[in-house]
């Protein structure tokens, strides 16, 4: 079995695998060398966001579709950009990677942009800190949300199936590792975050300053920020005290897991509107 079968094959075992293993190793390492001083709020924030978490893998693993089973479909037909003609493995690989971390970056903005979409994505923006536990603090409307957006632009651009796997699977450990709160060192930070998405870059995204929030919207590679001018290198405020989540509401029911998952719905002064410009 050569390597792109194999990762077809074990690729979703795989992506919870290093998952809840880099969860895990970060979880510790977030108690050893915090990048940020740990908050009060801290057992109430991880109760609220372990269930969200818990929720979200669930409907992960019962969801029908996904965006590697939207790839195998339409190079079967052949549909789509990359499965017009046969390209070089390399290729193939590169622009999937590439196209798919376009995905990502253009459904995050649109995630921010419309406000239908924002009423969801909000709930991941209102956690007041940032840490392992942020990562699935995901309402799972916008799960199912960015997976209807994505799958037609996987079907158009005919990624590769194999090649997306292991886009998946980085993007797991990834994402982990961004919202952690792990004191990293700020020389490989300097270079790094220009490569993969570090912590230091997306605590950035997570500021309560509009400015910062609007920008790296990349979850994985900061190539489509540091591309279409998104990018910001360096908070206004430094790191240790910058604030973050967002200013319309900031009360002890947004670390409760039911008032997240009901807040899109209700129509009230409660911040459902993308946040004025500050
Ligand atoms: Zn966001």
């Amino acid at each position: 079995m050569n390597f792109p079968e194999w990762i077809q094959q074990y690729g979703d075992n795989l992506q919870l695998t290093v998952f809840f293993g880099f969860f895990i190793t970060l979880a510790l390492l977030e108690r050893l060398i915090s990048r940020r001083a740990r908050s009060p709020n801290n057992l109430a924030r991880w109760g609220g966001n372990l269930r969200l978490t818990i929720v979200n893998v669930v409907l992960f693993a019962s969801l029908p579709v996904s965006f590697v089973a939207a790839a195998f479909w339409a190079e079967a037909q052949p549909w789509g950009l990359l499965n017009l003609r046969s390209l070089p493995l390399e290729i193939s690989v590169l622009a999937t990677l590439f196209l798919r971390g376009f995905i990502a970056w253009g459904t995050h903005i649109l995630n921010h942009k419309i406000p239908f979409l924002w009423r969801f994505h909000r709930i991941h923006h209102l956690d007041t800190e940032l840490d392992v536990s942020t990562t699935l603090r995901v309402h799972p409307v916008e799960f199912v949300l960015n997976l209807l957006i994505g799958i037609p632009l996987v079907v158009l651009f005919g990624l590769t199936p194999w090649a997306l796997m292991l886009y998946e699977v980085f993007d797991a450990v990834v994402v982990v590792f961004s919202h952690s709160n792990v004191r990293f060192p700020t020389s490989i930070d300097s270079i790094l975050k220009y490569i993969i998405v570090t912590p230091d870059l997306h605590r950035i995204h997570h500021s309560s300053w509009r400015l910062e929030t609007d920008s790296n919207y990349g979850p994985v590679f900061p190539i489509w920020d540091l591309l279409l001018g998104t990018f910001r290198g360096s908070p206004k405020e430094p790191h240790e005290t910058m604030t973050l989540g967002l200013k319309d509401n900031r009360g002890s029911n947004s670390r409760q897991a039911l008032w997240l998952l009901i807040s899109p719905f209700r129509n009230d002064s409660s911040g459902n509107t993308p946040p004025l410009q500050k």
